[in-house]
């Protein structure tokens, strides 16, 4: 069998969840007995979002190969339960930066470098590049921003020649839009969607399939309405009605018909039914929480939904298997000070601070820090988090009051956390942090080779700053235990206060393996912890 190609546009909007319908419809497939994976072609220059505020364009997501992603690889990996790599996730910088480093070589032989074919066939040279690898029956190609975008045009471009090269039933096109619903006339409009479906198609590419975001019923008339005026069969224009949660979205588009539209159209025959019996546990608990567990979420980051979310997502997978709902309460890191944390953490049964780069709100994190130690609150700290926890109990413990990390106080004396001997000549910023996949050795008796069961584990990383080894004594003296350490190189991955009721950081970030199917044991028995934990 051929690899079957499917590409995912968006029309009249961005943030309709593009994301979400290219996983939901990738979970169907895989579930249908298909190997799938998907990628996302995103049409900024930059290299990778690596360098990118999370303002920009919400989280970096970090695979295990140590690629910078877009976060949508993060519902990739987290609905499917796969892994994705560098190849899954391609931007307009990376194909120039490819084509224009040919040209540096002599690669084009003194002809004229231009978008088409140039730029065109690298685009689709990545598009195929994953399906050549044999592992895939099915490859999905999310491409990333509004069709009628200038930046879009050469993936669309590439994507209308790819539709002529390769075999009818080995390409589909899928196209989300928007039907928005107009209060005062009481009525859903199909115009937008007429307007973004004839833009597409006056670029050549016709969508086999049209998905409407709406957040009412589309009636039969309407979606024939869709139909007739944007060419397609009545049957292929489906609802993607406001969901109650993600994790819901594959269950609304098989009862669509979605997946049974694509494996017709792709001549994919004799597959099952799909499989959905662990998502639709998952699904099942989710809506059915026992209790609510409150949660501080200690970041500079929170007015952006998107900033932290495989965070949030690790929360919710936690929560179901604790058969809990758990609420982030967000709380700006900036404004916690000395004098208001009690108030500010107040009826939160546990305390998470988050990840970040940069001097801003770190005092306010060792401030919250200080506060969960002296009251045995359960804590969790990630990467920046852990950095802070050992900030903290240098200054509030050890006595130490100018202990600081180097990213935000080169000159300080006591340096507990600071760069890397390989980090100190690097000057260039994109993609040259500690990253990806490494292992940690846990420590015998600790807490986290409790939580983890196992006594070697791999995490993926994001960081350029590490802990301190030359103040390793003084810590465990005082009680601080270094309980995960990388087995090559030595470097402190994870802290804990054995005399605290919950209490650990890690240099890594656990949140980008969690998943519905397999919650990460960390956030669980973090939010097992704090369910047990009488707020005050
Ligand atoms: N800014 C810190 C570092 O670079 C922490 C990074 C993070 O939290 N991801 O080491």
């Amino acid at each position: 069998m051929n690899t079957k190609y499917i590409f995912v546009t968006g029309g009249v909007a961005s943030s309709l969840g593009k994301g979400i319908i290219a996983a939901s419809l990738a979970k169907l497939l895989l579930s249908r007995g298909l190997r799938v994976t998907i990628q996302k072609f995103d049409p900024y220059i930059n290299i990778d979002p690596g360098t990118l505020n999370p303002y920009e364009h919400g989280e970096c997501y970090v695979t295990e190969d140590g690629a910078e992603t877009d976060l949508d690889l993060g519902h990739y990996e987290r609905f499917l339960g796969i892994h994705t790599s560098k190849a899954n996730n391609v931007t307009t910088g990376k194909i120039y930066h490819t084509v224009i480093t040919k040209e540096r070589e002599g690669a084009y032989l003194g002809k004229t470098v231009q978008i088409v074919p140039h730029i065109t066939d690298e685009i689709k040279r990545r598009m195929l590049l994953l399906g050549k690898t044999g592992l895939y029956d099915v490859i999905i190609t999310e491409v990333g921003g509004t069709v009628g975008d200038m930046e879009s045009q050469p993936f669309v471009e590439a994507m209308r020649q790819l539709q002529w090269e390769m075999p009818e039933e080995d390409f589909l096109s899928v196209h989300l839009t928007l039907v928005p619903y107009l209060k005062a006339a009481q009525e859903l409009k199909t115009k937008p969607t007429q307007h973004s479906v004839q833009e597409l198609q006056a670029q050549g590419v016709h969508p086999d399939i049209i998905v409407c975001r709406t957040e009412k019923e589309l009636s039969a008339e309407i979606r024939r309405k869709v139909a007739l005026f944007c060419n397609v069969k009545p049957g292929h224009v489906i609802q993607s009605i406001d969901a109650w949660s993600i994790y819901q979205v594959p269950f609304n588009m098989h009862e669509e018909h979605l997946d049974e539209l694509v494996v017709n159209k792709l001549g994919l025959k004799g597959l099952p039914e799909p499989d959905l019996s662990a998502l639709r546990a998952f699904v099942d608990k989710l809506r059915n929480p026992s209790k609510t567990v409150d949660i501080a979420l200690v970041g500079k980051y929170v007015a952006l939904q998107d900033a932290y979310k495989s965070i949030e997502e690790a929360f919710v997978h936690a929560g179901v298997a604790n058969g809990c709902k758990v609420q982030v309460h967000r709380v700006l890191s900036d404004e916690v000070t000395a004098e208001n944390v009690a108030s500010k953490l107040k009826g939160m049964a546990g305390v998470f601070v988050a990840p970040g780069f940069g001097e801003r709100g770190l005092e306010g994190k060792v401030h919250a820090i200080r506060y969960v130690r002296e009251n045995g609150i359960p804590f969790l700290g990630v990467c920046l988090g852990m950095q802070m926890c050992v900030v903290e109990f240098a200054r509030n413990v050890l006595g130490h009051p100018d202990a600081a990390s180097t990213e935000a106080n080169p000159g300080t004396s006591y340096p507990i956390i600071d760069l890397m001997e390989d980090q100190k000549s690097t000057t260039v910023k994109g993609g040259t942090m500690r990253l990806g996949a490494y292992d940690c050795r846990l420590k015998e008796g600790s807490l986290a080779r409790d939580i983890y069961g196992a006594d070697l584990i791999r995490e993926r990383h994001r960081h350029r700053y590490e802990f301190n080894e030359a103040y390793t004594a003084e810590f465990e003296s005082a009680g601080m235990v270094i309980s995960g350490r990388n087995p090559e190189t030595g470097l402190a991955e994870v802290v804990e206060l054995p005399t605290h009721p919950f209490y650990i950081g890690v240099q890594f970030h656990p949140e980008y393996r969690s998943t519905p199917e397999q919650p990460h044991p960390l956030f669980c028995r973090f939010i097992q912890a704090a369910s047990a934990f009488l707020p005050r």
